[in-house]
């Protein structure tokens, strides 16, 4: 038996029916771009969230750079981002010439909220925070660092769809949630999709018109826009998958839930949960100083895994450029060495996670040469 990391065709066969019979519906209505697909999935996703409009994009990039941009934040703005995040997010900062300015995480993975303010300067204009791996960060205190700071805040929850702090659902309590609805996401279509939450009705005009070109009247066009629509196809298959979200957070719950009480080793750590947030179990990441001969010993049994991520933004070669070095965030460079995502995914059967299980269970370092 071989066990991959994620099985995006799981979540497929799930409600297959359903999938194509909207997919279908969509190929034969003639309409293919911003049409009622994609404006009822708006309407049905700001609802999920809690949140007053939605947007579609065209992916979790352009939903942060355009976020950033009708924010009026470029050249010469900072913009603070935790140093262990995937590349997008410092990307969608960057995109619009401001520069990030990296915090390190705490022991949940999120910003570590005490080491905001030390890094704030009269160039500070937003936070964005990550909900990263699936939890929700807490969110107290770095509102009120927010407010007295007079900063926008901008929430990245690629990997949050559902994860809630204290109740209200991540990407609502700033200014702008961003949103990837790439595959493997928990709220994955079939190619890539995006979108912005915001109760700020000129925010979700101006992304409207952002991501057709900067034109809200067909061929006026009011500013240098950019061609990130959701297509109608990817929005029709998102709200039959949003119908069974649910459903579908609360299995990658049980797992989760499976993950936490049989695993037991002195060679790894699992997840801190936070009181407060939920985790949405995007990835189910462990902890350990052994990580990659644990992933060589995995492999030799047949199970898949990913780092999730092996290289921090300050020391990728994209970023060069903002003259970081090896040792300027040793928390996040840690996390780099150690951190690994065990298979988690919908529709994952019980013998697959109990092989999991046993063989994280039976992993002696040294001894699987
Ligand atoms: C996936 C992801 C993105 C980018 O989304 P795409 O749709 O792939 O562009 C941004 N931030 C985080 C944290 C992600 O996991």
């Amino acid at each position: 038996m071989k066990i991959m990391p994620n099985r995006m065709d799981r979540g497929f066969y799930k409600y297959q029916d359903e999938f194509e019979k909207k997919a279908l519906e969509v190929l034969r209505s003639g309409w293919y771009v911003l049409g009622k697909e994609v404006s009822s999935f708006e309407e049905e996703f700001a609802a999920y969230t809690g949140a007053k409009y939605c947007a579609g994009v065209g992916n979790g990039l352009d939903a942060l750079w355009l976020a950033f941009r009708v924010l009026g934040i470029g050249e010469g703005d900072e913009v603070i981002v935790q140093a262990n995040t995937y590349i997008a997010s410092v990307m969608g900062i960057t995109i619009n010439g401001a520069t990030p300015v990296f915090v390190e995480p705490d022991e949940y993975y999120g910003i570590d909220a005490d080491r905001i303010e030390e890094k704030i300067t009269q160039r500070t204009k937003a936070i964005l925070i990550v909900h990263l791996y699936g939890q929700a960060t807490p969110m107290d205190k770095i509102m009120e660092i927010c407010g007295k700071y007079n900063l926008r805040l901008v929430e990245d929850c690629a990997q949050s769809h559902g994860a809630c702090y204290k109740g209200k659902m991540t990407g609502t309590f700033g200014d702008i949630g961003c949103f990837s609805f790439y595959p493997s996401k928990n709220l994955g279509a079939f190619g890539d999709g995006g979108a912005i939450i915001t109760d700020d009705e000129q925010i979700v005009k101006d992304i409207r018109m952002y991501r057709n070109y900067g034109s809200e009247k067909r061929y006026y066009n009011k500013v240098v826009g950019a061609n990130s629509r959701l297509d109608e196809i990817q929005a029709g298959l998102l709200r039959v998958r949003l119908s069974h979200m649910e459903e579908l957070t609360k299995e990658k719950e049980q797992i989760a839930v499976r993950y936490m009480k049989q695993l037991k080793s002195p060679y790894f750590s699992l997840p801190k949960l936070l009181e407060g947030a939920t985790h949405v179990w995007h990835q189910f990441v462990l902890y350990s100083p052994y990580r990659d001969e644990l992933i060589d010993y995995l492999n030799k049994q047949n199970i898949g895994t990913i780092i999730h991520y092996p290289v921090p933004p300050h020391l990728s070669e994209a970023y060069e450029y903002l003259g970081f070095h090896k040792g300027d965030f040793p928390i996040t460079e840690d996390y780099a060495k150690s951190v690994v995502s065990i298979p988690m995914y919908n529709g994952m059967t019980k013998e697959e996670q109990e092989t999991v299980i046993q063989a994280l269970n039976e992993f002696v370092p040294g001894e699987h040469k």
